[in-house]
């Protein structure tokens, strides 16, 4: 655990060394427009998994006015204690099929939504620029528009980080013992919940 820590570690201190000119130049490069399709938020173009952080679920319940049971759950896993309980690392946005969000083909969290949605298709990797299929690509981008993004970018990446530090620093194994029969570790801790809250889809 702790040279997993120790490795995340350098990798935040190496985030300093990212250039954010070069990033957003590379992003220019690529071509990015959004052509507001949706299909990265629905079901039938593939993985539209969207993983958010505790600060990220408390700022999209305070602005939609829904509580967390309603726009998120556990990740799905299949590791599980002693005891049977199912032990998972993390949070995903709910879905019925599409993004429990998207209606009408309009993101309805927009202004709130997560990381993942806001530098979608692009993200970092050991501190380089990967990108995701997307048919907003190859299109002209402004200067502007790919400094905003490479600093999204960077933003998301250097939270990523961090937020790995402190789930794996608050990280006690798969160990019973919550009030549930699935624990959610994750920057705060352990989550207990019980199954009946939860539908996999
Ligand atoms: S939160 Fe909004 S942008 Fe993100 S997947 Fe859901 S509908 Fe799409």
């Amino acid at each position: 655990m702790r040279r997993r820590i120790d490795y995340l570690e350098k990798a935040l201190k190496d985030t300093a060394g990212i250039d954010e000119k070069q990033l957003a130049a590379n992003i220019k490069a690529a071509g990015f427009k959004c052509k507001k399709c949706a299909q990265c938020c629905k079901a039938e173009y593939g993985d539209n998994t969207v993983s958010v952080f505790p600060r990220e679920i408390r700022s999209i319940c305070e602005k939609t006015g829904l509580d967390k049971e309603e726009i998120v759950i556990p990740t799905p896993s299949e590791d599980t204690d002693s005891e049977g309980n199912i032990h998972t690392f993390e949070w995903v946005l709910r879905r019925e099929g599409d993004c429990v969000f998207l209606k009408n083909g309009l993101c309805q969290a927009y202004e709130c939504r997560p990381r993942i949605c806001k530098t979608y298709p692009f993200y970092l990797q050991d501190g380089h620029l990967m990108v995701s299929e997307c048919a907003g690509l190859g299109e002209e981008t402004s200067d502007e528009e790919s400094k905003k993004i490479a600093a999204s970018l960077k933003e998301r990446y250097v939270t990523e980080i961090r937020e790995s530090i402190m789930l794996l620093e608050r990280f006690r194994g798969f160990k019973p013992g919550g009030r549930g029969n699935i624990c959610v570790h994750d920057s705060e801790g352990e989550h207990w919940v019980y199954s009946p809250y939860i539908q996999y889809r």
